[in-house]
């Protein structure tokens, strides 16, 4: 399983600063409806999805007459042991799995959000970042709302609870509506789930059936895990309602261009999950691989993958290539998450600690390394070093199966800020010095896109600064801000 692995915490003093804690909520949602072992089921998806976020979890679950929730710090194993879901009765539940850096590691920011209001009892778990989050809570805060947390999707549940319209649908529609950014969303009330994904549909959100139960998960790897067999994705701008009468589809909000995020195939999702209509995660990187070995030939012994997100890059440019592949670095799986840590010289440490050359591979051969996307460049140098040094390799050429990533996310993957993006500030070149690579090479943007079909629905922002979407008034204050 692909997890979380390199040092990309920002110092705790720029989140003090900032008002929200957005900008890095990488999360991982699931749902299910009409199971008996609702809360279980949600657990093991969970546990498929902990990849997307390792900082909280939490599940709420409804028996038809209350809505119950269980939720910590910590990953989804640690959290939840059978006492504790037998907490969670009944046959609807749902999770979320919360990503989070240094500064807003807080038990009120983990998910599922719970409340009453006038309606009766909801609960909301969102992946994805808002963009107008700061605006609209201005806005309800003014109205007399008071926030328990510093999360922007607790600024969706005021929506709901604060808009005039008349049923519960209604008021998510009305909600949703003023909403800008990237949400997948799972709601339940005692007796329903809903599922909504933003129109531009920047994150996965698919459903699939279960032993007559309807599941919904950010990735199908979670319905593998529990036998779910997949049935299609949540659609961008579709609402689902799924309840005692079936599976209902709503088209209630104003269509967008779509703009699915691409870094989902690069980086964040798992391998084996399908997502944006199905796509093999593992297989788009494979091709990815091959297009960066077709546009960036180079003449070495072995090719190897930084684990474990070069994996299926570097298989895909070994077999264009025909250059022998090898495991030349192992991973130690068992290294706790050294990237929560905040301080500088541990922060750095990590890399060794995780990951050890094998030597005999390496002695003496020309090696590409192939990674999936360089952000800061702390971890190619290292990995660099460690080639030469601990390896002894003769020359370490390095290939990037994504374009340079110059641009800050605002829809929900953990960027930091454009000064610390290396590729925004320095060219290839000064980035091969950086990283005292004999060569390097990225993807280009056109090759990456030949990867994938309807390439004019990806989000491409992060490699060429394109946002789909801004808060007008927002705008100044977040690239000021970035
Ligand atoms: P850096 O050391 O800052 O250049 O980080 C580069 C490494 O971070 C690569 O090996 C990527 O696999 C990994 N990476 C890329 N994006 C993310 C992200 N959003 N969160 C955590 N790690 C990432």
């Amino acid at each position: 399983m692909k997890t979380r692995k390199k040092s990309r915490s920002l110092p705790v003093t720029h989140y003090a600063s900032l008002p929200l804690d957005k900008f890095h909520e990488e999360c991982g949602i699931f749902g299910i409806y009409g199971h008996p072992e609702a809360a279980n089921l949600t657990y093991l998806g969970l546990h498929a999805l902990q990849h997307r976020g390792q900082e909280g979890a939490g599940i709420c679950s409804s028996d038809r007459r209350h809505l119950y929730i269980e939720k910590s710090m910590g990953l989804v194993a640690d959290i939840f042991s059978e006492k504790r879901l037998r907490r969670l009765p009944g046959d609807i539940a749902i999770g979320h799995n919360r990503y989070s850096t240094a500064g807003s590691s807080v038990l009120k920011n983990v998910q599922p959000i719970m409340v009453n209001f006038s309606l009766g009892s909801l609960a909301i778990a969102h992946n994805g970042n808002l963009v107008n989050a700061l605006e609209l809570r201005k806005e309800l805060e003014e109205n007399g709302a008071i926030f328990q947390s510093t999360s922007d999707s607790e600024v969706i549940v005021h929506l709901i609870a604060n808009s005039k319209a008349g049923g519960l649908y209604e008021r998510l529609v009305d909600a949703v509506e003023r909403l800008k950014g990237a949400f997948s969303l799972l709601l339940m009330t005692e007796n329903e789930l809903i599922a909504i994904r933003d129109p531009y549909g920047f994150r996965p959100l698919s459903i699939g059936q279960f032993d007559g139960a309807y599941v919904t998960a950010s990735e199908t790897c979670a319905f593998d895990l529990i036998g779910a067999e997949y049935m299609r994705d949540v659609e961008p701008g579709e609402m689902v309602i799924i309840n005692k009468d079936g599976i209902k589809s709503l088209k209630p909000f104003r269509p967008q261009k779509y703009a699915f995020c691409i870094f989902e195939f690069i980086y964040f999702s798992r391998p084996d999950s399908n997502i944006f209509g199905g796509l093999n995660v593992n297989g788009i990187r494979k091709e990815l691989g091959r297009q960066l070995a077709r546009e960036n030939p180079i003449d070495v012994d072995l090719v190897i993958p930084v684990p474990d997100s070069g994996g299926p890059a570097a298989i895909g440019y070994a077999e264009e290539s025909k250059i022998p592949f090898e495991f030349g670095l192992i991973r130690n799986h068992y290294v706790g998450r050294t990237f929560i840590e905040p301080r500088q010289a541990i922060r750095h440490f990590g890399v060794k600690l995780k990951l050890n050359p094998v030597r005999k591979l390496l002695q003496g051969k020309r090696i590409l390394v192939i990674d999936d996307s360089i952000v800061r460049g702390t971890t190619s140098k290292k990995i660099i070093k460690m080639i030469k040094e601990g390896g002894g390799a003769k020359e370490v050429h390095m290939r990037i199966s994504s374009p340079p990533t110059i641009g800050p996310c605002f829809y929900g993957i953990d960027t930091p800020t454009r000064k610390e993006l290396i590729a925004a500030t320095h060219s290839v070149e000064e980035i091969r010095k950086h990283t005292t690579a004999d060569s390097l090479n990225y993807l280009s943007l056109d090759g990456l896109l030949t990867v994938v079909p309807n390439p004019s629905d990806y989000c491409t922002a992060c490699f060429n600064n394109n946002y789909p979407v801004f808060s007008s008034s927002e705008k100044t204050e977040q690239m000021a801000l970035f």
